[in-house]
């Protein structure tokens, strides 16, 4: 007899997720999601007033430097290259980004080559730090003073609302000092939009007869299912196990709609780095499609600010007491039999498209194995990386 699934979520973990499983495994799958429509935090759908494509939880850009991911989504839809060139305002002036040999000549007024950049930055760096503990001192360890009150300082307070140095050093780690004039946001091999929206990605993936969608349908923790052979969940993991160890920190993202005509700003991404500016970034989504023609444009302000429990959780915050949570979360699920948690918001991580895709791809072959040989089914794709 064919095996019975649920999966909660349909964003891309669950929509993965469904079209593998259905692939390796006799079973049907019924797939819930709270919200209107499918698509996660990757929704897209046209803006009635203008007609532009709009990415509803903040702007996508997939890239990937798996050619097996980059064909895997391109065999359900089209994908046109896109390049992501996002420019900085600093001061009533425009710089790009991430910070390259362009942002350093202009913003010191000079015309220097990649050596003498790296001689210069170098001259910057705070060299009496040794070892960085936080963000702020891992920032003017590397890049100095100047740069960092620039480019970093404003904008990161605004985001994770406290002090710089209250953060891990591990957050700046990630952002690349290049001393070229690349400006490529997304070096990845791999970089692209759908001509048609994430959503429709999504439900070619599940356009089967085996996949049922319910739309507006909410998982409740604690229901009973005896009707599924295993659920999966891709949901807040906290609110799985309704708080009892506390809640998990995220900040959220709230959005303030423009339109007007023409062209507002002449770029898809355009970060305010000043702390007194009280949004962070203002996408423009026309520029996602550089292929399309539009009158009207749309565009976004983003403000930054605590997760309160009626917001959407967006960045994990994953401080120390966070990690701590999840601990005991993740040895709580290790526990309970016919449940397995995959996607960024059941495993706590931030972490792009292409990352929830391939973890779901391999997650639906090991949980397919498992259920064929008998053999106990996986709970968290992330095993070896736990917290
Ligand atoms: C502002 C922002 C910008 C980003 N930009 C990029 C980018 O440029 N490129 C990139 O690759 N990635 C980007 N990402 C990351 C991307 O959004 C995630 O990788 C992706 O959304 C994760 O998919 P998921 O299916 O794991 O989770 P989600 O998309 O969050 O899907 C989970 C689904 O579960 C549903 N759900 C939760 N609880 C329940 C319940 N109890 N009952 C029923 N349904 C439930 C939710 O409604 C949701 O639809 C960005 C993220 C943010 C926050």
């Amino acid at each position: 007899m064919a095996a019975k699934f649920l999966i909660v979520g349909a964003g891309f973990s669950g929509c993965v997720l469904a079209n593998r499983l259905i692939k390796q495994l006799d079973c049907t799958i019924d797939i819930i999601d709270e919200r209107s429509h499918i698509g996660g935090n990757c929704h897209t759908s046209r803006d009635e007033e203008t007609g532009i494509m709009v990415h509803h939880y903040g702007p996508h850009i997939f890239n990937t430097d798996k050619k097996e991911i980059w064909d895997f989504v391109n065999s359900f839809v089209e994908f046109r290259p896109y390049v992501h060139r996002v420019k900085a305002r600093v001061d009533d002036k425009i710089f790009p980004l991430p910070i390259n040999l362009m942002t350093i000549n202009q913003y010191f007024g000079k015309a220097l080559d990649p050596k003498q950049a790296k001689i210069f930055l170098s001259s910057l760096a705070d060299h009496s730090i040794l070892h960085p503990t936080n963000f702020e001192d891992q920032a003017l360890a590397f890049i100095g003073k100047d740069l960092y009150r620039a480019f970093f300082y404003g904008y990161t307070k605004k985001q994770w609302g406290c002090e710089p140095r209250e953060l891990p050093a591990s957050i700046l780690k990630r952002i690349p000092v290049r001393f070229n004039y690349d400006d490529n946001y997304h070096p990845h091999p791999y970089t692209g939009i759908p001509v048609e929206g994430y959503s429709a990605v999504m439900e070619k993936m599940i356009d089967s007869p085996a996949i049922k969608l319910h739309l507006n349908r909410k998982f409740f923790p604690g229901e009973q299912h005896e009707e599924y052979n295993h659920i999966f969940y891709t949901g807040p993991l906290d609110t799985f196990f309704q708080f009892c160890f506390g809640r998990l920190g995220y900040r959220t993202v709230t959005f303030e709609r423009n339109v007007q005509d023409g062209d507002f700003q002449g770029t898809a991404q355009m970060n305010f780095c000043d702390e007194t500016v009280p949004y962070t970034r203002i996408s423009e989504h026309k520029h996602f499609t550089p292929w399309e023609k539009h009158d009207k444009t749309v565009y976004f302000k983003e403000y930054s600010h605590e997760t309160t429990p009626s917001d959407e959780p967006y960045y994990p915050k994953r401080l120390d007491a966070d990690k701590r949570i999840l601990f005991d979360y993740r040895k709580k699920a290790a526990t309970l039999n016919g449940f397995s948690f995959l996607g960024r918001l059941a495993t706590y991580r931030y972490m792009d498209m292409h990352n929830v895709i391939d973890e779901a791809l391999h997650f639906a072959t090991t949980f397919a194995q498992a259920f064929k040989t008998g053999k106990p089914l996986p709970v968290f794709p992330n095993i070896e990386d736990s917290i």
